[in-house]
């Protein structure tokens, strides 16, 4: 059985994000970037999968500029078997359904039972692509995925939504989307960090596969978030009451 792993590069979660000047987007200079949390997640399932005989390969795909290789060395790092690097021009923005018409093309060439990706990035929040792939693929999807078991030909998604949990039986080829709760990614070791390096890594262009990924959706401005006012530290009930109803308005 084989799993594809779209795996994308954003800002790493602990960088605080810069505007740049003007709010035309956001600065990435010298900003340190790395896999898509949600998508480490999608790497650590497929390799666990794999682990415990359910899979015989793992490919992992990333659609991005040159340095988008790295995100595919970490993913060949923590257990994927081959890379498939899709290159756009720096600085390109390729919104979610060129991902998806991207990964379309991926599956229709590789084949795969099962494609693992993110719920979300991080970068854009979009919450889309896994299931644009599904739709444009006509395949079941099993969104928010916090537990996943592998069946004959199926494979059982348990989804976080609201006020509880639900469970899926989808009949692969599936598509599947990770949340937070699914497992906890490893770090890959050294050895396996250089053991990377010589795993295949095929590159590709998005006219290789005749998708077009010009933006459809253009960003007016971008801004930071209102900065919060400090707190007071006030010396009795009383002069929070009176603040309450005088300056907070509340009472
Ligand atoms: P989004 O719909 O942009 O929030 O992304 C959801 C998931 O789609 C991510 O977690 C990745 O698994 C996948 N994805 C999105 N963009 C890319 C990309 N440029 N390259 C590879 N995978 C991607």
């Amino acid at each position: 059985m084989k799993i594809l792993v779209p795996v994308k590069r954003v800002v790493d979660y602990n960088v605080k994000i810069r505007v740049k000047p003007g709010g035309t987007g956001i600065d990435l200079a010298n900003v340190k970037m790395s896999m898509n949390p949600f998508d480490e997640i999608a790497v650590e399932e497929a390799v666990r999968i794999k682990e415990k005989g359910g899979s015989s390969e793992i490919v992992a795909v990333s659609i991005g500029p040159a340095k988008a290789q790295e995100t595919i060395r970490t993913a060949l790092a923590i257990g994927a078997d081959r890379g498939i690097h899709i290159e756009t021009p720096d600085g390109a923005l390729v919104e979610p359904l060129a991902v998806a018409k991207l990964l379309k093309s991926v599956v229709d060439a590789e084949k795969p039972d099962l494609v693992i990706l993110g719920k979300q990035a991080i970068d854009d929040d979009c919450n889309q692509t896994g299931q644009m792939l599904a739709g444009l693929l006509g395949w079941p999807q099993g969104t928010f995925a916090s537990k996943v078991v592998l069946d004959e030909g199926s494979v059982h998604v348990t989804r976080e939504v609201d006020g509880g949990l639900e469970t899926l039986k989808l009949k692969m080829p599936a598509v599947v989307t990770t949340d937070l709760r699914l497992n906890e990614p490893r770090y890959p070791s050294l050895p396996n960090i250089m053991n990377a390096k010589k795993k295949p890594l095929e590159t590709k262009k998005p006219d290789d596969f005749g998708v077009d990924i010009a933006p459809r959706l253009k960003v007016q401005n971008t801004t930071e978030p209102t900065t919060r006012k400090a707190g007071v530290r006030v010396d009795s009930v009383a002069e929070l009451v009176e603040k309450l109803k005088t300056e907070a308005g509340v009472l």
